[in-house]
Formats: structure tokens, C-alpha cells, sequence
């Protein structure tokens, strides 16, 4: 097997482990790391977040990729600290959550510009340090999938061909329309996590079955953004689902066979930047997910395919094309 990026360094693939493929140290709008109350709130979120990803590796977790992208709380530094204080590797993103979070500096830019970009953090290194990016984001705005959404979806494209990176995607409205923006780059969609698609917005069975059939990953991935943990003080998101709701969804795909086409995570937040959100940890998805599957008789084997196995496969850089990108740098240049 190959290599991944981790924001300690390339791994082998076989050392990734058990893996939660959607998960956040701590997500805010842009903006978030100028808010003064961030920093108050520093020392807090430090004692959270190890706690929480304790956690997870006291009970197996050895992995997780943070699908914030640029711009939306990414801190290398803080994120070392906390990679090398709990044990779990962290493979950053490139890219970015939706249109409705790229900085006003990038909105204009052209998609070889924006894939340069992403291709710069995946084999140079992020914000001026020799840490690369192990997969991109990127993501729909609300309202549905929008001009500057597929900029950014044809430019993620380009920067995985060339690097040979997965993309994780947010939100699976306009799955079809995310499907063929990135086959028309030229990207396989074994490369491709359709995500949230467990999330209440747009939920559609159907579309699950389309992605699996056309060879892309379905995103099971908010795991634990229950409607029963809502309370008056923190209501649930609008995005949550009653519990036995989103098991049945998954059931549903894993019947008919598709569990090679599925990953599941809990896109928790180890600690929200600025935002209120209910208590939730990636710890839950071994903690409390993976029982209740296998209470509804999903095997051991899937249960590894899932967690290691189609983890491993995905991040696993596979077969880089950099004369793509250096074509499209020097078409532009003339
Ligand atoms: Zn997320």
C-alpha cells in the first residue's frame, strides 16, 4: 500500500487504522480565529478536544481526517499539539467546506488558480509550512450547488488527478450534478465521498443507490446529530435525524449489498468555533454506532471494511498525473 499525508507526516496506509473519514477539531465561519472570545476560550478548548479524542483512541480510533477546509478554523500548529498528545493521526484538507465559506480573496479566482492552490497544500505544504494536505473539500452552498461551488468542485478535481488525493464533499443535495463535474475533469469517482448523505436536508434513498451504482463513496457522516439530543438551550440542528431514522437508511444500502460503497463518521466537532452545538463527539461512532449496527447483524468484516479497510483505499494516494496541472499552469502563463 502507499502513502497518506498526515499533518505529522506521510504514513503508510496499513498504519491508519480504524478511521473516521468526516470529522472536525473545530469548524467556525470564516473569521472565527479574529474573534477575540476564541482565544479566551483557548485553554477550554485544548482540555475538550484531548479529552475527546482520547477518547476515541481508548476505544480503537487511531485516525481522523478533518474535513475543515481553508479558511473555516484550520490550525496546523494547534492540531499537531493535539495530534501528538492523544495518538491520532490527523490527515488535513485542502479546499473548501462550500462556496459559502470561500474568503472574499478567492471568490474570483479562475479554476486553474484554485486547483494551483489545492495542489500547492497537497504537495508543498499548508500556510507556509512543509505540512501537506491528505484530501480536499469541497461542498454545496445553502440553496443548492451554485456557479462558485462548481469552480471550486472542477478545481478539487484537477488538484485529486494530479495528486491522486480523495475529495469529501458537503452536503449530497445535487449528487448527480457533484458526480458529473468531477467525471468531467477526468476524476474516477471511486476517488469521491459523497457526504452528509444521512443528513436531514435533501434526503433522498434513491440518490444513495445512485451514487454506490455510478462508483462513488455515500457519506454516512453525520452520526450522532440525533433530534432526541436537542434541549430547550442547545435545540438539535436541522440537519439531525431521529436515531433509528438514519440506521435504517444505512441498513437499507448495506442490504442490498453496497457496503464497499459506504463510510461512516459523526462530523463532530471536537470544540464549535462560535457556534452553539449540541454535546457530540467522534467517540460515538464506536462507542455507540458500530454496536447498534452490529445489533442489527452487520459482521465484524464490514464493520472493518468500513472502518480501515475502504478508509485506507480512499486516502491512499493513487497514481498522480502532476503534468496535468503544470499543462494548465503553463496554459494559463501564455
Ligand atoms: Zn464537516
Amino acid at each position: 500500500m502507499g502513502k497518506v499525508n498526515t499533518i505529522l507526516g506521510p504514513i503508510a496506509a496499513e498504519q491508519l487504522g480504524i478511521t473516521a473519514m468526516h470529522e472536525h477539531i473545530g469548524f467556525g465561519l470564516p473569521g472565527c480565529d479574529l474573534d477575540t472570545k476564541w482565544w479566551e476560550a483557548r485553554p477550554k478548548m485544548l482540555e475538550v478536544t484531548i479529552d475527546k479524542l482520547k477518547h476515541f483512541r481508548e476505544l480503537g480510533g487511531q485516525t481522523i481526517v478533518d474535513c475543515t477546509g481553508i479558511g473555516t478554523g484550520r490550525d496546523i500548529s494547534y492540531w499537531q499539539v493535539v495530534s501528538r498528545v492523544t495518538g491520532v493521526n490527523i490527515v488535513a484538507c485542502t479546499g473548501f467546506v462550500s462556496g459559502d465559506t470561500v474568503l472574499p480573496y478567492f471568490r474570483d479566482k479562475s479554476i486553474e488558480y484554485l486547483a494551483d492552490l489545492f495542489y500547492h497544500e497537497i504537495t508543498v505544504g499548508i500556510e507556509g509550512t512543509n505540512v501537506k494536505a491528505g484530501a480536499i473539500k469541497c461542498g454545496v452552498s445553502r440553496g443548492g450547488l451554485n456557479e462558485l461551488d462548481e469552480k471550486v468542485y472542477r478545481a478539487a478535481a484537477r488538484a485529486a488527478v494530479a495528486t491522486g488525493v480523495p475529495i469529501l464533499t458537503h452536503l449530497s443535495i445535487n449528487a448527480d450534478r457533484q458526480m458529473d463535474l468531477f467525471e468531467m475533469e477526468g476524476l474516477s469517482l471511486d476517488r469521491v465521498v459523497i457526504g452528509h448523505s444521512d443528513g436531514k436536508e435533501g434526503l433522498d434513498p434513491a440518490r444513495d443507490f445512485r451514487i454506490a451504482e455510478r462508483g462513488a463513496y455515500v457519506g454516512y457522516d453525520t452520526i450522532g446529530f440525533d433530534t432526541e439530543k436537542g434541549t430547550p438551550e442547545v435545540p438539535a440542528p436541522f440537519w439531525a435525524r431521529p436515531r433509528a431514522e438514519r440506521l435504517d437508511q444505512v441498513m437499507d444500502l448495506f442490504k442490498a449489498g453496497y457496503e464497499n460503497r459506504a463510510i461512516i463518521s459523526c462530523d463532530a466537532n471536537c470544540f464549535a468555533l462560535g457556534w452553539a452545538s449540541t454535546e457530540h463527539s467522534v467517540a460515538e461512532l464506536l462507542e455507540v454506532f458500530v454496536p447498534e449496527l452490529q445489533e442489527r447483524g452487520v459482521s465484524d468484516e464490514t464493520v472493518e471494511l468500513l472502518l480501515v479497510d475502504t478508509p485506507a483505499k480512499l486516502l491512499t494516494m493513487r497514481d498522480p498525473q502532476p503534468n496535468l496541472i503544470k499543462a494548465a499552469k503553463e496554459a494559463v502563463e501564455a
